[in-house]
């Protein structure tokens, strides 16, 4: 026996489960079609909802940066690793969203591990949403606070926690993610502002799948409900619609203030390259100027949503661009993805931990990269292998 066989032994039982990951690799920019182990595939599987991954009026602002910059920046931020670019970005990203103030990170991930433990600690209270992102959840548990998940988009039990918990506790704080990225739902943020209020308890929403997706022009959830100024804490992030990468914390000027202070990974990690910062910024002007990118995705989205419903496909609870395809058992999604794979399209099976056991699925990301021919070609491989494998 030796110290490491455990893992391997771990690593079999998720294998024979369907639940090991099978990485692909891919060898073309992001775009509509993608080399994916060498072969030219459809591409469902990618956050790039608005086709800015690969957009040349960011990989030209990214370039531009690099001329002018460099690439590194050096040093953390709050000692000397904070570029103009890191400040120009927050400065258009705060208007972009019409708020007070907005601070970047490294990732959205990294925006949740740094805000949360800001706001609350082991006096605390959280109430979280069951269903909120891995990044929340070890954001939550890093902050050492109670943490009290609520039923999932359920108003009720998230006031019936609050009545028989909150006298407990220093503070608190009210997490949800916006859109839950495996279902596609949204949060109903306007009645959890109620109850927050009522309370007046922290609102803190990860809007990583709304950010560049709802509201006008993908100005983010709550654009979306009209809540500008009651939110006190809106996360995102730019790796996903705004194709680049990076972690976005907007809201009230004095909690944007407390970040700066007290975010520790904005205090003992580096920031986001020049030509990344460079590139996001490309990305809100783009929206800024225009919404054609936006409303092309949601056109899209509801055309493959409604073709595949008409096919028979069960797409879930989804009210957004994310479209699930339930298919129960894991092992049958990882299937369902591989004779997609062969049949040219690339969309990816999703299991347990992602998802509860029993509710596997392929989760397909449309965006405004895809031509109606390319949804159309989907639609059809999605036909036949549903077929083959008896679930239409
Ligand atoms: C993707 C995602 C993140 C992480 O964003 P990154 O910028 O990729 O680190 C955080 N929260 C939610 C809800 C997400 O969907």
């Amino acid at each position: 026996m030796s110290k490491t066989d455990w893992i391997q032994q771990e690593m079999d039982g998720l294998k024979s489960q369907g639940l090991y990951n099978h990485i692909r690799t891919i060898g073309s920019p992001q775009g509509a079609w993608l080399t994916v182990d060498g072969k030219k595939v459809l591409n469902f599987c990618s956050n790039n909802y608005l086709g800015l991954a690969n957009h040349p009026a960011l990989t030209a602002a990214a370039k531009k940066a690099m001329d002018e910059m460099g690439v590194g920046p050096a040093a953390v931020r709050s000692i000397a690793g904070t570029m103009t670019l890191h400040v120009e970005l927050e400065k258009r990203l705060a208007q972009f969203k019409g708020v007070e103030a907005a601070i970047t990170f490294q990732s959205g991930f990294t925006a949740n591990l740094a805000t949360v433990p800001a706001l609350v600690g082991k006096e605390d209270v959280i109430f979280s949403d069951r269903l909120n992102h891995a990044s929340i959840i070890d954001g939550c548990r890093l902050s050492g606070a109670k943490i009290i998940a609520y039923e999932h988009n359920d108003v009720k039990s998230l006031e019936e926690q609050i009545k028989a918990n909150l006298k407990d506790f220093r503070r608190a704080l009210i997490i949800t993610d916006g859109v839950f990225s495996m279902d596609g739902d949204i949060a109903p943020l306007p009645d959890i502002y109620a109850v927050a209020k009522k309370y007046d308890i922290l609102l803190m929403v990860d809007d990583a799948h709304g950010e560049g997706v709802l509201g006008k022009g993908g100005r983010g959830i709550v654009d979306h409900f009209g809540l500008h100024g009651k939110v006190d804490v809106e996360v995102g992030t730019m790796s996903k619609a705004f194709g680049v990468v990076g972690g976005i914390v907007a809201g009230k000027a004095v909690i944007i203030e407390w970040l700066r202070q007290r975010g520790r990974p904005f205090l003992f990690s580096s920031a986001v390259t020049a030509p990344d910062a460079a590139a996001c910024l490309a990305a809100v002007d783009l929206l800024k100027d225009s919404t054609q990118l936006v409303d092309k995705l949601w056109d899209n989205a509801k055309y493959f949503k409604s073709e595949m419903k008409r096919l028979g496909f069960n797409t879930g609870v989804s009210e957004t661009p994310i479209t699930p395809v339930m298919l129960g058992e894991a092992p049958l999604a990882q299937q369902f993805s591989r004779e997609l794979f062969e049949a040219g399209v690339f969309a990816m099976s999703i299991g347990y931990p992602t998802v509860p056991q029993g509710k596997a699925r392929i989760r397909v990301m449309i965006s405004a990269a895809h031509s109606k021919d390319d949804l159309d070609k989907g639609l059809e491989a999605f036909k036949s292998v549903g077929e083959n494998l008896g679930v239409i």
